[in-house]
């Protein structure tokens, strides 16, 4: 009934991203742990069309479905957990928003750049006292006289110094909670915006302060007025599925850097291979994976054109906290020289930490889960009746 075997087109996808990957990406990974934003990388990923694929194919891009995208993903977070953040920003969100909400004239003047890899992107939700709670954001969007007039901060922005353009959540005329809320769209360079990448993660990237000073932009720039959250929110399940994509693509190559590990390490006269606690690890990683993956996939496999949002729910917080332990048991497995930035493993430990605070937290997303469970659940059908199966 589920049938995820992978069609010739897709495999040629992979195959060329996989080529990237390894001669590209991977081999230059600890090159943006100081925060340099992966330019190099996101030119050969333009080069074979990745950093447009959701772009619709009218406007140069594959029109990729959130299937596809998520494997991509997948494929390019073995090599590079920073290099595949920055091709979320891209190939997330941000571009469903303009591709399905955005007028015209916007769609003609960003989708094109976007295909082409000459448009960086931002999504701006989080404040400095709002992540989770988004109905209570502070940031303000007042129509006046034609124009849009911003004021605001938000905080934790990726991607913030090198944005041409920001997607901004934003409160509309001031209307209150979550009905308020609408989006807008700020260009590079515009009076009033500021940036400041003043936050190192973990992972590696820079996230930013931004501000927002008597913003002005035509009225054209409000892509979804107030009372538009669920829009919003429907085109954000898509990164509920791209988000895990990454997880599970870092849990992947720290269960393979750990395979090869075992075989290569030497100690008390053998082989690491081939003590039975480690092999209890990684066969325990391997089950772990491939259950995070049947979840996600069929998450992804629901999209038409956004994804079921409990099933995203489910496989975001299954494969995000799937994959923290897997990337915890790929550093034991290396010793001492899993603590080495040097190798995956490390690398992999930190980077995939992200998962379950961005994109939703995996308590507001258990949240979501029970309130379906609680409110939609048919008890006379019982599970089968949630329209799942
Ligand atoms: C690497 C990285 C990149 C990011 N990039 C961006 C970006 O580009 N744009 C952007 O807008 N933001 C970005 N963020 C911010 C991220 O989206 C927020 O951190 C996230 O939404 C959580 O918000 P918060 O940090 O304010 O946590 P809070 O909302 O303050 O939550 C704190 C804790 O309380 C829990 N909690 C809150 N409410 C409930 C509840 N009702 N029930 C149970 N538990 C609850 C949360 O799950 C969490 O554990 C990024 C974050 C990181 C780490």
């Amino acid at each position: 009934m589920f049938n995820f075997e992978l069609t010739d087109e897709q495999r040629q996808m992979l195959d060329t991203v996989s080529r990237v990957r390894k001669d590209v990406i991977e081999p230059n990974a600890t090159r943006w742990l100081d925060g340099t934003f992966p330019h190099d990388n996101m030119k050969s990923l333009a080069e074979i069309g990745i950093l447009g694929m959701t772009v619709p194919e009218e406007y140069g891009g594959m029109g990729a479905n959130v299937f596809d995208t998520m494997l991509v993903l997948e494929e390019i977070a073995k090599g590079c957990y920073v290099t595949s953040m920055a091709v979320l920003g891209e190939v997330g969100t941000q571009t469903r928003i303009i591709a399905t909400f955005a007028p015209k004239p916007l769609k003609d003047k960003w989708l094109p750049a976007i295909a082409d890899g000459k448009a960086i992107l931002a999504i701006c939700m989080t404040e400095p006292d709002v992540g989770s709670d988004l109905g209570r954001m502070r940031t303000n969007a007042e129509v006046k006289g034609g124009k849009v007039i911003l004021n605001g901060a938000k905080t934790l922005i990726s991607r913030a110094e090198e944005a041409d353009l920001f997607i901004i959540f934003t409160r509309v005329n001031g209307v209150d909670g979550s009905k308020g809320i609408g989006c807008v769209l700020v260009e590079k360079d515009t009076p009033g915006l500021s940036a400041d990448a003043c936050y190192h993660t973990i992972g590696g990237e820079k996230l930013a302060d931004l501000r927002f000073d008597n913003v002005e932009v035509p009225l054209e720039n409000l892509v979804l007025k107030e009372g538009a959250i669920r829009k919003l929110m429907s085109a954000f399940n898509t990164q509920r599925c791209l988000n895990p994509s990454i997880c599970l693509g870092m849990a992947e190559a720290s269960l393979e850097a750990s395979v090869r590990y075992m075989r290569e390490r030497n100690a008390h006269g053998h082989p690491i291979g081939d003590f039975q606690g480690l092999r209890w690890k990684v066969s325990d990683m391997y089950i772990q994976i491939e259950a995070g993956r049947g979840l996600l996939y069929r998450a992804a496999a629901s999209a038409d054109p956004f994804p079921d949002p409990t099933l995203a729910a489910m496989a975001k917080t299954f494969v995000n906290e799937m994959s923290i332990k897997v990337c915890s048991e790929g550093v034991q497995i290396h010793g001492g020289y899993g603590f080495i930035n040097d190798f995956a493993v490390a690398r992999n430990y930190a980077g995939v930490r992200y998962g379950s605070l961005g994109g939703g937290t995996t308590e507001l997303l258990r949240n979501m889960v029970g309130k379906t469970l609680v409110e939609r659940m048919d008890l006379t059908t019982g599970v089968a009746g949630m329209g799942y199966f």
